[in-house]
């Protein structure tokens, strides 16, 4: 740009208006003006804040509204490639630029607001005032700390607020304000100190590799470590060696109320330098938590997908803990990003080290690590004297030949009490939410589905109600049917609250949580929970997919699947990949002390590929074969997928609305990409709209590409009818 100053910028917005506007940029503006800044500007007789995405000399377009106003304090102007990144976001993921900016031009963050609280420090000690011994002792051990003290540092101290007020009194103690940030409330819980292992050879082999690699800033890393075998450890040490040379860590996690021990680990060993990005922060939080990356206050951000789209100051390094997690894919909303793709392509941009760890990596990670795309990095064992658990897979059709029709195998019920006797904890695994999954009546065959949607309502035991997991719709639960007004309602299928009722029934004297949804509402509900577990207040914890989840429970002896094949028939290709994936987690909840752990898979598909390889802990077996079968069909990863679904109230017109986007993708690129529908998505009524999708499936990404932006810019879409364009979809329902 050389010397001159960019007299025009254009501007993008994060809500619902499309494309890019260019602005005038007045002269007492232009200094605070930079690319990525949040810009105040009038369009279509509103106020509205944007984000200045582009700056230039001129503009196609004549009499040009002024910028009105600008936020500068809010991002540095060292983010040209930041913005490269956002650009590349919005042209991979077919959407607007301004909604990559979301997370970050909202109302609150550009309106910013700061607390102010009171501090203390120790007065001039040249006229000493009379003081009491106490109070001289006090102030003596206040001296010992450098600046200003705040009311909860002197509270760590032992100091009372009525002693604090007696030393300003005698002027021992001079009294300020400062203004601060809102820490979000995990990092606030945590303690400080170090957490610092040796790393054993494997550890140290894959250490050694990240930092090499941060010096030769080359191509990411894949950490294949089985479950257990401290990769966080490996995390932690390349971030202190990042933070050493100056440079900015961004460490994404799928869920932090979920991972709390992780955050807390990070903080021990590293301290003050953490800033948290998670999804069920305040927005006050989350814009404090931006403010400290972007001034760098805070060089280290551990956050859920959105962190990956953070300014960072100098950044070196980006670890994506458990990548193959898919939360990691924004599918509600635009942009619908992968964060882990982002991160290589945010690695690559910025020139920093990007690590994929996984026990259970995606296909898609793995095949790049086996062409030589990633660097493959293995980590074989546990720590000292701990082992992978042993897995039993029981046949839950052989129990039932053998009369028992209950939730517990023989075997399994035989292990808890193993466990339980021996004062060990237990975990128990079912993936479904709810009481009883269908309601039918005996006598005429009336069935409860949701007025709205096209699923059946499901029973939730302790509000008696009846509710549609989609949509939210509820019901009081039936005594009688509605339709022949017969009493014999069979509440049949299971969900975890039955699950759970059984198993306290059967084993009377354990304590018992459950973890899913329902009890995880509103903040801390997972935190408490975990928390209760851990400090050994239950015996028995019974989850949803949320047990599997990166936790660490020394006391846990057994971790039971109840039913493992839930999910393995969803019309889905990655089913028995995330099949796999929730097994082998789950199952690495166990085993994790010294001891011997044991994990019981109830199934009635003991001889599928996905169960049994999860079953032998053998992730190798489990690629090659599901690999072989996605070259077969051209999926994902040898194969790039685009779904285009639309909804809306017409049947009829979102069918052939999507009829003409497959003839469009059909007539020009017919030899290379593959239409396949439209059909009924697998939700093919949700809150009383009709949905159909479309799914494009071709070999290489260029021409898939442009077929889908050919369909974004030729279609038009009726009003009444929503499309959305899902690239390298993960939600195929
Ligand atoms: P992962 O992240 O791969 O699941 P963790 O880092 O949680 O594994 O490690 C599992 C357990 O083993 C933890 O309790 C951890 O402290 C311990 N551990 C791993 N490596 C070491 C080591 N080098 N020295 C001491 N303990 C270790
Ligand atoms: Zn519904």
């Amino acid at each position: 740009m050389g010397q001159t100053v960019p007299k025009v910028a254009s501007v993008a917005f994060p809500m619902a208006i499309s494309g890019v506007y260019d602005y005038e940029i007045p002269p007492s503006l232009a200094a605070a003006i930079a690319c990525g800044v949040p810009v105040q500007v009038e369009l279509r007789k509103r106020k509205l804040w944007g984000v200045a995405v582009r700056l230039k000399d001129s503009s196609p377009i004549a009499c040009l509204k002024p910028i009105l106003d600008v936020r500068k304090d809010r991002w540095s102007d060292a983010d040209a490639s930041l913005i490269k990144l956002y650009e590349w976001i919005a042209s991979y993921y077919q959407c607007d630029l301004g909604r990559v900016f979301r997370p970050f031009v909202r109302k609150s963050f550009v309106e910013a607001r700061e607390k102010t609280i009171a501090v203390f420090r120790v007065g001039l000690p040249a006229t000493p005032p009379a003081l009491t011994a106490k109070q001289a002792e006090t102030l003596a051990a206040l001296s010992a700390h450098d600046g200003d003290l705040t009311r909860e540092a002197c509270n760590r101290l032992g100091v009372s607020a009525h002693m604090l007020a007696a030393l300003c009194d005698k002027g021992a103690l001079v009294k300020t304000t400062r203004t601060v940030l809102r820490e979000a409330g995990e990092l606030a819980a945590c303690g400080e100190g170090e957490e610092r292992v040796t790393l054993f050879d494997e550890q140290q082999a894959a250490l050694d590799a990240v930092l090499k690699g941060m010096e030769d800033a080359g191509s990411p890393f894949l950490l294949h470590g089985i479950t257990g075998s401290g990769k966080t450890h490996v995390y932690i040490e390349a971030a202190r060696r990042a933070l050493d040379a100056g440079k900015g860590v961004i460490i994404l996690v799928p869920e932090i109320s979920l991972t709390p021990q992780t955050i807390a680990r990070f903080r021990r060993a590293l301290g003050d330098v953490i800033a948290v990005i998670h999804s069920r922060m305040s927005e006050g939080e989350r814009r404090d938590s931006l403010a400290e990356l972007v001034t760098g206050r805070k060089r280290l951000v551990i956050g859920v997908r959105s962190a990956i789209l953070v300014p960072v100051v100098n950044l070196g390094l980006i670890i994506v803990d458990e990548e193959h997690d898919h939360s990691y894919k924004q599918s509600d909303l635009d942009p619908r990003y992968n964060a882990r793709d982002v991160a290589v392509m945010r690695g690559r941009l910025q020139h920093a080290t990007v690590v994929l760890g996984s026990a259970t990596p995606s296909l898609e990670s793995y095949r790049n690590a086996s062409t030589g795309k990633y660097r493959l990095l293995l980590l074989t064992r546990r720590h000292g004297e701990a082992v992978l658990p042993r897995v039993t897979i029981v046949d839950m059709k052989e129990e039932h030949r053998e009369n028992n029709w209950t939730f517990l195998s023989r075997h399994l019920s035989e292990r808890i009490e193993w466990a339980l006797s021996g004062g060990r904890q237990v975990i128990l695994l079912l993936n479904r939410r709810g009481f009883s999954t269908f309601l039918i009546c005996k006598d005429c065959g009336h069935s409860y589905t949701c007025p709205h949607c096209s699923v059946n309502l499901i029973y939730h035991k302790p509000e008696l109600r009846l509710k549609c997991h989609q949509c939210g719709y509820e019901e009081d639960a039936p005594t009688l049917c509605p339709a022949c007004k017969g009493e014999q309602i069979k509440f049949k299928g299971t969900g975890i609250q039955k699950a759970e009722e059984y198993v306290a029934s059967r084993f009377p004297s354990a304590r018992i949580i459950r973890m899913d949804q329902d009890t995880t509402r509103g903040k801390g509900g997972h935190g408490d929970i975990i928390g209760r577990f851990e400090r050994r207040e239950a015996d028995i914890l019974v989850g949803t997919q949320m047990v599997a989840k990166g936790l660490n429970f020394p006391g846990v002896a057994l971790v039971g699947v109840l039913q493992a094949d839930i999910g393995l028939h969803f019309p889905d290709f990655r089913a028995a990949e995330k099949t796999f994936q929730l097994l082998s987690q789950v199952a690495g909840r166990a085993g994790r002390a010294d001891s011997l752990g044991e994990v019981v898979v109830q199934t009635y598909f003991p001889d599928e590929p996905a169960v049994r390889a999860a079953g032998n802990h053998d992730y190798q077996e489990f690629y090659n074969r599901e690999i072989s079968q996605r070259q077969e069909l051209g999926y994902p990863p040898l194969g790039k997928l685009v779904r285009i679904v639309a909804s809306g109230t017409h049947e009829a017109a979102v069918a052939s609305l999507l009829s003409a986007a497959a003839r469009v993708v059909s007539d020009r690129w017919g030899a290379l990409v593959t239409a396949l529908g439209p059909s009924p998505a697998a939700f093919a009524k949700l809150k009383n709209e009709y949905r159909y999708s479309l799914l494009l499936k071709a070999r290489s990404a260029a021409p898939l590409h442009e077929a889908v932006a050919a369909v974004r810019s030729g279609l038009k879409v009726p009003p009444a009818i929503r499309m959305v364009i899902d690239v390298d979809p993960v939600n195929m329902m």
